[in-house]
């Protein structure tokens, strides 16, 4: 295998390195979320992907060596749900071996809907894997069921998310995508609920990702209100970003019980620093969450070419991204463009 030199013009039209990778493994899903997987369309008729058609764990594992010889520092597994992919354990070892030009390990993590995530907590750590985030929309029993439309009781997502702590995947983030009308009446419970825990929850305006989930702007709850909602009883004070281009605005509580995260990707564009590319399940990269395009990068790598033409072949497609959709989302006509669900391409 050939040794990849770090680029350090792998940047883009607005100087944005390619940082951070998140690969999809699975497009299935034990949940069917109504604003993401939504029964109407994802039914028993849906046809997800054959296997065959998925990268295997070897064409991932070649993929993150070339973009980690090249700069990229984090990877993150999603999906679909992730831990539903067969021996997904094998793949945390296998990202875990690689290393930065700098000798230095990947920072490896999952999003998961924790269903699974309690019995496999233990072996994904001992198999590599550094951090777990959670998503989590509701405390409140019957509201979980019907938002993750699959009766799933919310008791064993939060038994999971402190096995997971438990296990040393910590500090657990907790994801809430709040919704107007839907669960903005939990903030509070929320905050109250992760205080003092060491877990770590962070508030997600409601995109308009994919084409199937009805978004509304006036469904979005602006971050400021989250904000100010919890600090009018706990006051919170910001924090500096632990690292740059992270997408979420931390707050601490004053009296010392921890810290909350707001991810404001209707409110506050972040494409300045967006340093994140993303694969799905079967090989397509999209540089940004709401692209409409892809690169199919299975074709390449089952096409014989080896790693000197997929980093080429790479460069080229990231050094020519302008990618801003957050930032002219106002100005764009509504359902003016054509965008990949977020079950396809994992958050
Ligand atoms: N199944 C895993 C899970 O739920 O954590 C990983 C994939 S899921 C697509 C990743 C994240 O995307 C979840 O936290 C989910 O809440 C979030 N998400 C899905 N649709 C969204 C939307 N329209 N706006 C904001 N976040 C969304
Ligand atoms: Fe599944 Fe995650 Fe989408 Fe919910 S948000 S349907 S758990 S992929
Ligand atoms: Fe990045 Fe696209 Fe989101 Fe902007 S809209 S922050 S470019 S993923």
């Amino acid at each position: 295998m050939t040794t990849l030199e770090p680029d350090p013009a792998w940047s883009d039209t607005r100087g944005r390195a390619l940082r951070d990778l998140r690969i999809s493994i699975t497009d299935r899903c034990n949940f069917r979320c109504v604003y993401c997987m939504p029964k109407e369309i994802f039914g028993q008729d849906f046809v997800f992907r054959d296997r065959s058609e998925l990268l295997s764990f070897e064409e991932i594992e070649r993929l993150a060596r070339i973009v980690v010889a090249r700069g990229v520092t984090k990877l993150r597994i999603t999906g679909g749900e992730p831990l539903l992919r067969r021996g997904v354990e094998d793949l945390i070892s296998r990202l875990a071996a690689l290393r930065t030009p700098e000798g230095e390990p990947v920072d490896l993590a999952m999003t998961t809907n924790g269903s699974a995530l309690a019995v496999k907590a233990a072996a994904l750590k001992e198999a590599g894997l550094n951090r777990v985030t959670v998503s989590l929309d509701s405390l409140r029993e019957e509201r979980f069921k019907a938002i993750n439309d699959v009766n799933f009781p919310v008791a064993r997502v939060l038994t999971a998310i402190d096995a997971a702590e438990r296990a040393g995947l910590g500090p657990v983030k907790i994801n809430t995508v709040l919704k107007r009308g839907v669960n903005d009446d939990e903030i509070l419970e929320l905050a109250e609920h992760f205080r003092g825990t060491g877990h770590i929850l962070r508030f997600i305006e409601f995109m308009d990702v994919g084409a199937t989930n009805g978004w509304k702007l006036d469904e979005v709850v602006p971050s400021a209100e989250v904000v100010e909602r919890i600090s009018a009883r706990y006051p919170l004070e910001p924090m500096a970003a632990a690292q740059p281009g992270e997408t979420a605005k931390r707050w601490r509580y004053v009296d010392g019980s921890g810290e909350i995260g707001v991810i404001s990707s209707v409110t506050g564009a972040f494409c300045g620093s967006c340093t994140r590319a993303r694969v799905s399940a079967e090989g397509q990269l999209y540089t940004c969450l709401f692209a409409a395009e892809g690169t199919d990068l299975r074709a390449m790598l089952r096409s014989g070419a080896d790693d000197e033409y997929i980093a080429s072949a790479l460069t080229a497609v990231w050094s020519a991204r302008d990618d801003n959709y957050s930032e002219i989302r106002a100005a764009l006509a509504p359902g003016n463009r054509r965008r990949i669900e977020m079950s396809y391409i994992g958050g």
